[in-house]
């Protein structure tokens, strides 16, 4: 089928409309026509081939909202005018270890992004949702509650999960002392989502600016890391530090900030290694972790636990033709949080 869209032509020109072919809904599939779908930072590194593989054109986008506009004949789960969402990945073997425990994320066949992956075809690449429709299995369709505005919903299919996920696995619970790093699209769904498990969120910064904001978004403290002492005041602190920041920083000092037994999760992968000492590590038995957003599964457990606790996205909404001025202020960091496409202009 013939869709409209938005793709980058090469590594270094704007993203502009383009016109291309999805495939040929099979009896599993759902066509979606798509509402909204938000800018995550991996679209821009992937438009720009800055992870290198990227093919072109390329049409990028995986916070995808929208409505089913028709189902294959063996869909069972999803009908015609649902309110659904896409997230970062469209197919997995189904059959690994990882896909057995509702893990598609971490598949080990290699799961097929919702961009930059290849269709069953085996040459076709995927397209994301940077249009007007998409066509995806419905095991890996989701289901959108009611209660969330869906344009704010958008961000929760990446931003949302990849921070729910590692919050859930070292299993937050109220009373817990979470701190986040970064106040970004990551890092203000992490505020959000720690206040709804009930812990006590305390935002770590360099940015006086940033203090209103985290106490409105659920933060119950704000330290600045660079002032005078401010780390080492922290030592023994936490339970839980989520590291959002995908720049040069160190980790040294909030590593420290840690209880016995306490989790640094690392979400934000920073371009260069980082430096870690061991004492730290040893001393108070304290791990680091990573993570990638979460299973299908999970995600629609996160969906439905931000329906009932009316959790969504901080956005901006931008037509298609802002495309390329919102990748230039994502870039700066200058957006409250997250800018979401209107795609109904597609
Ligand atoms: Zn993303
Ligand atoms: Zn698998």
């Amino acid at each position: 089928m013939r869709v409209r869209g938005y793709a980058a032509q090469s590594a270094d020109s704007e993203l502009a409309a383009w016109e291309f072919e999805r495939r040929t809904p099979g009896e599993k599939d759902v066509v979606i026509r798509i509402e909204y779908c938000g800018i995550c930072h991996s679209d821009i590194h992937f438009a720009r081939n800055e992870w290198g593989g990227t093919t072109y054109p390329a049409v990028p986008g995986h916070e995808i909202i929208g409505r089913v506009v028709e189902v294959g004949s063996g869909v069972t789960r999803y009908h015609k005018d649902d309110r659904v969402g896409v997230g970062c990945f469209v197919e997995s073997c189904r059959t690994c270890g990882s896909c057995q425990e509702d893990l598609e994320n971490y598949c080990e066949n290699g799961v097929r992004g919702t961009y930059g992956g290849v269709e069953d075809d085996g040459v076709t690449p995927t397209r994301g949702g940077y249009s007007s429709h998409i066509v995806v299995d419905e095991h890996f369709v989701l289901n959108i509650p009611d209660a969330l505005d869906p344009a704010g919903a958008a961000p929760l299919l990446c931003a949302g999960i990849t921070t729910y996920s590692p919050l859930r696995h070292v299993g937050v619970s109220p009373g817990d002392r979470v701190a986040v790093m970064g106040l970004g699209g990551l890092g203000h769904m992490g505020v959000k989502l720690a206040a709804s498990f009930g812990a006590e969120v305390t935002v770590l910064s360099r940015s006086p600016s940033k203090q209103a904001d985290a106490e409105r978004l659920g933060a119950h403290d704000f330290v600045l890391t660079n002032e005078e002492g401010a780390m080492n005041a922290l030592v023994g602190r936490f339970d839980i530090v989520l590291d959002t920041i995908s720049a040069e920083h160190d980790i040294n000092g909030p590593v420290m900030s840690l209880k016995r037994d306490g989790t640094f999760i690392m979400v934000g992968a920073s371009p260069t290694p980082h430096a870690l000492a061991g004492g730290p590590l040893i001393m108070g038995r304290r791990s680091v972790m990573g993570s990638l957003v979460g299973g299908i599964a999970e995600t629609q457990e996160m969906l439905d636990h931000c329906g009932k606790h009316r959790i969504v996205s901080d956005v901006e909404m931008i037509t298609p033709d802002q495309i390329n001025e919102a990748y230039e202020r994502a870039v700066q960091g200058d957006v409250k949080y997250r800018f979401v496409i209107d795609c109904t202009q597609f």
